[in-house]
């Protein structure tokens, strides 16, 4: 039988960082990858340069800055395993880790299984065509590309994050389009009204995506008026879907408490999960920032409370 003193199920910055913080306070992280269920390395695999994380400032390609968030884990001694976590069991203590490969018993656990931006199935925006050429799921994070800069952009969605994505993408573009599929947004009124009032926002009512096209990036968005059925085609450099997250949890049988929209929730302030002994770390817990620091900064915070709870466990149980 495998037994741990700490198991961090998940890949990404929030994972890599609580295992460099794990591994240095000897606990000998095992950190369990993933494979099927998204890429190992988490979601800045699946994009080109990163220009906002702190000490790069020329900026870095995504699956650089991830191959070194992972060599500076392995260098202190965590142990990696490219299978997705199939099951836990947190009912038992020590809890249980199950994948392909078996078992595994640990005293702690951290979850950093990130979560994943949805998309639509619209021709031109799938990996192998405009997808990070132009389309992508964070204005945040790709908005001030020059690729953008005084370009048309348009953002799928109708919500508060559509509206606050297309706010923030006025800074660059020199008209930003909201396509949704209603006649009226769903985000609260406040930001409705904000986005409605925007010299810069035109919201394109009763439409859905219909094809994105381009050639070596995004150049035009066709866009379907769901009540006429009329195809209009609109010069386009940037399109930004806006359609909400999917938090990794569906593994935990909701054995952890989680919000309305599948987010881990955790004690304030803390990575502190509501079962003793478990935490959780970067996206899966966080609806609001998603972005690669926080994400860090959340594994080390969830690295120092495992540590910090197996020390006072260890003394008690003495
Ligand atoms: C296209 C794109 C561009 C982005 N650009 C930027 C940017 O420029 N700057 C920035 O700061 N942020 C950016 N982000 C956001 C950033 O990538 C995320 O905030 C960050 O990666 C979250 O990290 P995480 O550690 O929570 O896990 P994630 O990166 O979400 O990765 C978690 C990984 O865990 C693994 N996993 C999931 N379930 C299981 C399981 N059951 N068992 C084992 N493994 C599992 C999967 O491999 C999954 O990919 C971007 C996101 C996207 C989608």
């Amino acid at each position: 039988m495998e037994k741990r003193k700490l198991v961090i199920v998940g890949s990404g910055p929030a994972s890599y960082t609580a295992a460099i913080y794990a591994a240095r306070a000897s606990l000998k992280p095992l950190v369990f990858e993933g494979f099927y269920v998204g890429p190992a390395g988490g979601q800045l695999m699946i994009t080109t340069e990163v220009e906002n994380y702190p000490g790069f400032p020329e900026g870095i390609m995504g699956p650089e800055l991830i191959e070194r968030f992972r060599k500076q884990a392995e260098r202190f001694g965590t142990t990696f395993i490219g299978d997705d976590v199939a099951r836990v069991d947190l009912k038992q203590y020590p809890f249980m880790v199950e994948s392909a490969s078996g078992p595994v018993f640990t005293e702690s656990l951290i979850i950093a299984t990130g979560a994943r931006a949805r998309r639509l199935t619209v021709p031109g925006t799938a990996d192998h065509e405009f997808w990070q050429k132009g389309v992508t799921a964070c204005a945040v994070c790709d908005g001030a590309m020059p690729l953008f800069r005084d370009k048309p952009l348009f953002v799928v969605g109708g919500g508060d994050t559509a509206v606050e994505e297309a706010l923030f993408l006025t800074k660059f573009g020199s008209k930003v389009f909201i396509i949704h599929r209603r006649d009226k947004l769903r985000a609260s009124k406040i930001m409705a009204e904000r986005a409605l009032k925007h010299p810069k926002i035109e919201v394109l009512w009763n439409q859905v995506l219909e094809r994105v096209e381009g050639d070596t990036v995004v150049r035009s968005v066709s866009v379907k008026n769901v009540i006429s059925g009329e195809v209009t085609k609109h010069s386009a450099a940037g399109l930004f879907f806006a359609i909400g997250h999917e938090p990794n949890t569906t593994f935990l049988e909701r054995q952890l408490e989680l919000d309305s929209t599948g987010y881990i929730k955790v004690l304030k302030g803390t990575c502190r999960t509501s079962v003793e002994g478990v935490f959780a770390a970067g996206d899966v817990q966080d609806p609001h920032y998603r972005q690669a620091v926080t994400a860090a900064g959340s594994g080390c915070m969830a690295a120092l409370d495992a540590e910090r709870w197996l020390a006072v466990r260890e003394h008690a149980t003495a």
